[in-house]
C-alpha cells in the first residue's frame, strides 16, 4: 500500500517563482506543483495538496493561521499517513512549537519545511527539503509511521519542531536544535535517531484550537530602564511574560527591578524565566543573581526555547486561568519541549 501524504502550503519562499517580466518573487499556483518539481511524479507516495487562499510570508504569521493548519490536519487525519507543511522559515519554529501543543496524542508525522531560495531557482534548496520531507512523512516501520510528532526538516536534518531556533538568515542550514539531538539525518540513506523520537501514544488525536495571545517578552540587557521594564510587566491585558535572562537564568539584582517583577507577579501575572543563550538551561538559585527571582515566584523554564515558551504560554493560558495550574503546566514537559 502506497503511503498518502498531504502537502499544506501556507506560503514562504519555497513556493515562489520569479515573475518572467518583473523579476519579483510571487507565489506559484500550487496546483502546478509537479510542473515545478517533476521528480514528485516518480515518488511511490500518493500526494495531495491544499493551499491557503492567500499564501503569506511567514513574518505575517498569526495564531489564527496556526488554528487553520491544525484544523486542516484534523480534517484529513484519518485520510493520510503524514503531513508536510510548507512554510516560510522566518517564523517556522513558532508555528512548529504551536502545532506541537495544539496536536495532542499525535501519531503521524507533521513535517514543516521551506527553503532559503525559491523552488523555481536553479540553486534552490527547496527541492531537496520538500522531497525528503515527503519521504519522511511517508516513512513507515512495521506498517506504522516512524515519526509521530511535529518536526522541521531543513538542509539534511530533521529536528523536533519545538526545540528549534532559526539562527541563520543566509546559510541553507538555517535551524539549530541546541538542546535536543537531531531526529534524523539525510545522506545517502535517511538515518533515524530512534532513541530520540517521541514515543507513539495509543490515544486518539485531540486538537486544541484555543490560544491566548495576552503575553509579552521582556528581553533584558545591561542598562534597560525602569520605565521600559515596568511598561512591559504591567502592559494592559498581559497575563504572562517571558523574561529573557542572561546565562543560566540570571538578571540584575537592582532593587527597583526585583520590586517591579514582584509587583507584577503579585498582581496575578506569570513570569517565565527563559535564557537568552541558545544552549543550556535556566537554573534559578545557582547564582545570587537568580536567587531573588526564584524567591519572588518567577517560574524557571529549564532549556525551553523562547519560541516554544511563547507558544506554550498561549496554549496554557487558554486552558486555565488558575495561576497554580498554569505554573504546574509550565514546569511540565508536555510535548518534549523541555528537559525536566
Ligand atoms: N521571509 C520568508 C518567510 O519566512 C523567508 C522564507 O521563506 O524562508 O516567509
Amino acid at each position: 500500500m502506497k503511503s498518502k501524504v498531504l502537502l499544506i502550503y501556507t506560503g514562504g519562499t519555497i513556493g515562489m517563482m520569479q515573475d518572467a517580466k518583473t523579476g519579483t518573487l510571487k507565489p506559484f499556483d500550487f496546483k502546478h506543483l509537479t510542473e515545478q518539481i517533476p521528480e514528485l511524479n516518480k515518488f511511490d507516495v500518493t500526494l495531495s495538496a491544499v493551499s491557503f487562499d492567500k499564501p503569506i510570508d511567514s513574518s505575517d504569521m498569526q495564531p489564527s493561521v496556526w488554528i487553520d493548519i491544525a484544523k486542516m490536519i484534523e480534517k484529513n487525519y484519518d485520510k493520510v499517513d503524514g503531513f508536510v507543511v510548507l512554510h516560510g522559515s522566518d517564523t517556522m519554529s513558532f508555528t512548529a512549537s504551536a502545532l506541537s501543543f495544539m496536536l495532542e496524542n499525535l501519531n503521524k508525522p507533521v513535517i514543516l519545511t521551506g527553503s532559503q531560495l525559491p523552488i523555481g531557482m536553479i540553486r534552490t534548496d527547496g527541492k531537496e527539503n520538500l522531497i525528503t520531507s515527503i519521504e519522511i512523512a511517508a516513512a513507515k516501520n512495521n506498517g506504522r509511521s516512524i515519526i509521530s510528532e511535529v518536526c522541521i526538516y531543513f538542509e539534511f536534518q530533521l529536528y523536533r519542531g519545538n526545540r528549534t531556533h532559526k539562527f541563520n538568515a543566509e546559510h541553507f542550514q538555517a535551524f539549530q536544535s541546541a538542546n535536543y539531538p537531531v531526529l534524523a539525518e539525510a545522506g545517502v540513506h535517511i538515518k533515524y535517531n530512534l532513541g530520540a523520537l517521541q514515543k507513539r501514544i495509543s490515544k486518539t488525536l485531540k486538537v486544541h484550537t484555543a490560544l491566548n495571545t495576552n503575553i509579552a517578552i521582556l528581553k533584558l540587557f545591561p542598562g534597560i530602564t525602569q520605565n521600559v521594564v515596568e511598561a512591559i510587566l504591567n502592559a494592559n491585558g498581559v497575563k504572562a511574560i517571558v523574561l529573557e535572562t542572561f546565562g543560566s537564568g540570571n538578571a540584575s539584582t537592582q532593587k527597583w527591578f526585583i520590586d517591579a517583577l514582584k509587583k507584577s507577579i503579585d498582581a496575578g501575572r506569570v513570569v517565565l524565566n527563559v535564557t537568552q543563550c541558545n544552549a543550556g538551561k535556566v537554573e534559578q538559585g545557582k547564582y545570587t543573581t537568580s536567587a531573588a527571582l526564584k524567591k519572588i515566584g518567577v517560574v524557571g523554564s529549564s532549556d525551553i526555547t523562547s519560541e516554544a515558551a511563547v507558544a506554550k504560554l498561549m496554549f496554557v493560558l487558554a486552558k486555565t486561568s488558575n495561576k497554580k495550574e498554569i505554573e504546574k503546566l509550565l514546569k511540565t514537559d508536555l510535548r518534549g519541549e523541555m528537559t525536566v
